[in-house]
């Protein structure tokens, strides 16, 4: 195998339109983001500058309505741009994921009214949001959720609680924050729109995680934080129903930024094996090695076929949540494998910060892990299987 700069990954896209947007994204991914993913991931900086960059790029609401400035794009097409970003720094590429999961709610299931007046600032004016749906003690069993809203005489919502884990939590403009108004359990949840200046909010200091360090996730409080009824998004009670039709989506984002990941990694990892001479010859000239490598390889393809599938699915209106779920169990533990094999091709050096293959293997742990782990992909998978009475 030569030593070599990495090829682009060939790509299947729809459009012309399509392929220059993948063009642009590259560009901004080589240019802007790249050069500074490393030390900004050492002293974990959240490159805010750059979420404004995309967001004057269109990149911030691609599959959203363009009559609320969205891109009109197909899910195929904007996951393949996550992809790219989250191969060249996941903070990136997982910022715009949630991001995009943070606006679904308005965008799915807000009025026209609230969507013509909040939908254009956070599609493409520059706004960045968060996802507030766990909490301390509720992370997969979500549905049992504590913070409250509560109405006043005026008929607004005070909300009071505490959620945790939130990307974006101290920094975001907009917090699309699940509360309980009713009943314990799912059918008591409602959805609410918080601007993040709104008094009472507050974030605790970032958790001090073992990898996307610049991604700022902590605690939001809410301490008696009053909106109007005009923030309520959907009716009183479908707050849950909102947050898993979000997931569902969303988990095909964490999905095509895990397959970035193990791009970036097997990228990394070909480079080295072809310039690492041992026993007088390059280590690319072993076929263990070379196994070791037609098998990420082979992975990353298999788990890019699969979300893909999922997303033209998605975009055809069929339903897709089995395959988000399959998508995202398995472009994530493709991500661990793949990185952790990366650190293995590099050997000691793989597992130094001189090389960028140990921080891709802390980070695609994160991707088990977030928008419900892989064990509850697993859950959901199975239920699908058993029929629509176990759902
Ligand atoms: C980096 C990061 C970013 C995040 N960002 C956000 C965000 O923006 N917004 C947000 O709302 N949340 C966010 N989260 C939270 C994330 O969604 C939760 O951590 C996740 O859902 C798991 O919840 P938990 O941590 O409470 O683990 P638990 O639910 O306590 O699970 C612990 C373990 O038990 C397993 N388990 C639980 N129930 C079952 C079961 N029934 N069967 C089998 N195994 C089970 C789990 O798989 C896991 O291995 C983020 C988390 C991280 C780490």
């Amino acid at each position: 195998m030569p030593d070599r700069a990495p090829q682009p990954v060939e790509r299947q896209l729809p459009t012309d339109e399509a392929r220059d947007l993948i063009s642009l994204v590259r560009d901004i991914a080589q240019h802007e983001i790249a050069p500074k993913a490393a030390e900004e991931e050492d002293t974990g900086r959240f490159p805010r500058e750059v979420f404004r960059l995309l967001s004057e790029s269109g990149l911030l609401g691609l599959p959203y309505d363009s009559e609320y400035g969205g891109g009109d794009q197909p899910y195929e097409v904007y996951l393949q741009v996550l992809e790219e970003l989250a191969a060249a720094r996941l903070t990136v590429g997982l910022g715009v994921s949630v991001h995009t999961l943070a606006c679904h709610g308005l965008a799915h299931y807000g009025t026209k009214e609230q969507q013509a007046e909040h939908l254009p600032a956070m599609l493409g004016g520059g706004l960045l949001g968060a996802y507030c749906l766990s909490e301390a003690s509720s992370g997969s069993d979500a549905a049992s959720l504590r913070t409250k809203a509560v109405r006043d005489d005026g008929g607004s919502w005070v909300i009071t609680g505490t959620k945790s884990w939130i990307t974006h939590g101290g920094i975001a403009d907009f917090y699309t924050v699940m509360a309980r108004t009713g009943e314990e359990g799912p059918r008591g949840i409602t959805a609410f729109l918080v601007p993040g200046d709104t008094e009472g909010l507050s974030a605790a200091a970032p958790e001090k995680k073992m990898g996307m360090k610049g991604s700022p996730t902590a605690q939001v409080h809410f301490d008696g934080v009053r909106v109007g009824d005009d923030r309520r998004l959907g009716e009183e009670g479908q707050g849950f129903t909102i947050a898993l039709s979000a997931l569902d989506s969303g988990r095909l984002g964490i999905a095509a930024c895990a397959i970035g990941v193990a791009q970036a990694a097997l990228d990394e990892a070909v480079a080295y094996a072809g310039g690492r001479r041992q026993f007088g010859r390059p280590i690319s000239d072993f076929e263990g090695l070379r196994f070791l490598l037609a098998d990420m390889a082979t992975q990353i393809e298999a788990g890019r076929a699969l979300y893909l599938a999922a997303a033209r699915l998605r975009d055809a209106g069929l339903p897709f949540a089995k395959q988000a779920a399959m998508a995202k169990l398995h472009c994530t533990d493709a991500a661990m494998k793949v990185t952790t094999d990366a650190v293995q091709v590099f050997g000691g050096y793989g597992y130094t910060a001189d090389f960028p293959v140990e921080r891709y293997m802390r980070e695609a742990k994160a991707l088990q892990i977030v928008e419900g782990t892989n064990q509850i992909q697993r859950m959901v998978i199975a239920r699908h299987l058993a029929g629509p009475e176990s759902r």
